[in-house]
């Protein structure tokens, strides 16, 4: 009878034991967490945006995109949606292919896999952080924070990334796959806040508008995301920022500078908007900048333009037409100088990761341990926002778990 640990118990752990789990193997599904899926919990604001219906591997950053090939043939969203129907959690897709339990409610999906690994008879064992793993022959040694040490003829570490240690993030399964000899590459933050060099930021905290959003760099020609942009008292946050996030993360290892462009009003084009505030300024001449904008653009940010302008007592009739080009010039072209990201700590995800050239795609399993494998976030796949990322984490722990229930 094979005795069986899987280390972490998110999406792709609990996928994985599911899966595994027969009358002949004995399954410990650890989590350091007092609870399964704390990241499914807290995922599309609780509505938990579980997976995506139109896949392909291009919707994937990593070293070795068609790792996911077999993957994505082998366990698809249709059979990734009828697994979850056969457990009773029905699905809807609604935009952009992004799809979320009926319910619309993550603790449902969280409740129905709990149940379910109960009723299979797998050993849950949470609040047991496991520290280290090792080999000895043929068996596998878990040392857990108390020291207590079990044997297991097959391992899967699902522990996933360092992004988010409140919700068990941790670098747990980059450790062991180094002390296993794998390769990682280099760990970042991605689908994460931006810090900006600029302080103006600060003085339009909370403000959020709908933006478009251009990365400046050679490496990356005419990246851009279309969506919304939160300034916040350290940067940027937003799906806007967080989409091109995993660019600027990538230049920021290599210690390049970053810019970045935010079109502040992207449903006009510089020839429009010059004719609408040219227009506004004819017809209201004794007016303000700040009356005029305030048509166009929140309160705080009308503000910082006119300070930055320094036509904070300007009257409209004032204005030349080199002052308003200027004008569309902030509005069209206001550049960041992106310091750092926010952190490990507030990404939603990392990249880099275990070299998946040393993975078996079809299995899950280290090309270097027998009987050693590893899923999820763990791995060199980083996915786009919009339920890639978890469904990799399902796919990826179906696959361990086929192979692991031998
Ligand atoms: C705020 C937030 C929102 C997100 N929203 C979405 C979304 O809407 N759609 C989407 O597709 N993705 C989303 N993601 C990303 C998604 O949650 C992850 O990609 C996915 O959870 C990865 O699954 P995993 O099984 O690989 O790892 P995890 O879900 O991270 O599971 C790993 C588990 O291992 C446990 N663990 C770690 N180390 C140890 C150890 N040493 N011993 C025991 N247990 C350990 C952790 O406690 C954790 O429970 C979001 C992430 C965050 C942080």
């Amino acid at each position: 009878m094979d005795r069986i640990a899987i280390i972490g118990a998110g999406a792709s752990g609990v996928m994985a034991a599911l899966i595994a789990k027969n009358d002949h193997n004995i399954i410990d599904l650890y989590d350091k967490n007092d609870c399964i899926g704390k990241k499914i919990r807290v995922s599309g604001n609780g509505k938990c945006n579980i997976s995506n219906a139109n896949i392909s591997k291009y919707d994937y950053f990593g070293n070795n995109l068609d790792f996911l090939e077999y993957g994505l043939k082998e366990f698809n969203y249709k059979r990734f949606e009828k697994f979850c129907n056969d457990l009773g959690l029905y699905l809807v897709e609604k935009d952009e292919g992004k799809v979320y339990p009926l319910s619309f409610e993550s603790n449902s999906v969280i409740k129905i896999f709990y149940e379910k690994i109960k009723e299979k008879g797998i050993n849950l064992r949470l609040s047991q952080e496991i520290v280290s793993v090792k080999k000895s022959d043929k068996k596998f040694i878990l040392e857990n924070s108390e020291k207590k040490i079990s044997l297991y003829d097959k391992v899967l570490i699902s522990s996933g990334s360092k992004a988010a240690s409140k919700l068990g993030g941790s670098s747990f399964s980059e450790d062991v796959a180094k002390y296993f000899g794998h390769t990682i590459y280099q760990i970042y933050p991605s689908l994460v806040q931006l810090e900006t060099k600029e302080k103006k930021v600060s003085k339009m905290a909370g403000v959020k508008i709908e933006a478009k959003v251009t990365l400046l760099s050679k490496e990356y020609k005419s990246i851009s995301t279309l969506g919304d942009v939160l300034f916040a008292k350290y940067g940027l946050s937003g799906f806007a920022v967080l989409d091109i996030s995993f660019y600027v993360s990538k230049l920021l290892l290599k210690n390049k500078e970053v810019t970045i462009s935010i079109d502040m009003l992207p449903q006009y084009d510089r020839a429009k908007l010059q004719s609408i505030l040219s227009k506004t300024c004819k017809n209201n001449q004794e007016s303000s900048l700040e009356i005029m904008l305030l048509g166009l653009l929140p309160y705080k940010i009308v503000k910082n333009i006119s300070l930055e302008l320094g036509f904070i007592n300007k009257k409209l009739k004032e204005l030349s037409i080199k002052d308003i080009k200027k004008i569309v010039q902030m509005i069209k072209d206001s550049r960041f100088c992106i310091i750092d990201t926010h952190g490990f700590e507030y990404a939603e995800v990392c990249g880099g990761g275990i070299d998946t050239f040393e993975i078996n795609p079809k299995t899950m399993e280290s090309k270097l341990v027998n009987n050693l494998y590893f899923s999820g976030e763990s791995l060199d796949i980083v996915g786009k926002r919009g339920g890639y990322n978890f469904a990799f984490a399902w796919m990826s722990g179906y696959l361990a778990g086929k192979s692991l229930k031998g």
